[in-house]
């Protein structure tokens, strides 16, 4: 099990004492915030694994994959076509989750249920190395049911990571087979605004 913290919105100072104390996961939702604050961190602590969490925009796809050792929010096809570009371009294969919008809310990102058969499908004609599935539940319900639906996708697809859980259900993504769990508040804090 990998716990990601997650470090958005805080500065490089907040981040450090926690890499001093031996976390190296780390998580950012943003592309243009993780390159402002990344390379100089990972220059200093080279063994630094940064995950991003957050929504991709295909022109930011070549950013991405140069910073992140890992992208957990693969939610649709054109991204597919941009991010084996970017990867091919790079020389650099890193590994992927596609984000299920498993609540099936209007809002959110992550591709349909319905449509993830088909876009793991044209992830792996492309040669992606898309590894698991990620979610975020919908809020204020009880997530254990969308965890465990988000497992047997997972299973069904013949993936062995779920990237699930955040600080107010960890325990409960955990129980419900988590191998990638994002917290943020819960290490760092309330995030201003
Ligand atoms: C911010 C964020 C988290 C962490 O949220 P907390 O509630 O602060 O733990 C996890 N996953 C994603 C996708 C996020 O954007």
């Amino acid at each position: 099990m990998s716990l990601i913290a997650i470090s958005k919105t805080h500065p490089a100072e907040r981040i450090v004492p926690l890499i001093e104390a031996g976390q190296r996961v780390f998580g950012e939702n943003r592309v243009q915030e993780a390159q402002d604050k990344w390379p100089a961190l990972k220059e200093r602590f080279p063994d630094i694994e940064l995950h991003l969490v957050g929504q991709l925009q295909s022109n930011k796809a070549e950013d991405a994959v140069a910073l992140f050792d890992c992208i957990h929010s693969l939610d649709r096809s054109s991204l597919v076509g941009a991010l084996a570009k970017a990867m091919d371009k790079a020389q650099r294969r890193v590994p992927l989750f596609v984000q299920v919008n498993i609540g099936a809310e209007e809002q959110k990102g992550g591709v349909a249920i319905a449509e993830l058969s088909a876009l793991l499908a044209e992830a792996c004609a492309a040669e992606l190395p898309v590894e698991g599935l990620m979610c975020v539940p919908p809020f204020e319900i009880e997530p254990a049911p969308f965890f465990a639906f988000l497992a047997k996708l997972a299973d069904d697809h013949g993936l062995a990571k779920l990237s699930m859980g955040m600080s107010g259900d960890f325990e409960t993504a955990i129980m419900q087979g988590a191998t990638h769990v994002r917290v943020g508040s819960a290490l760092f804090g309330e995030r201003a605004g």
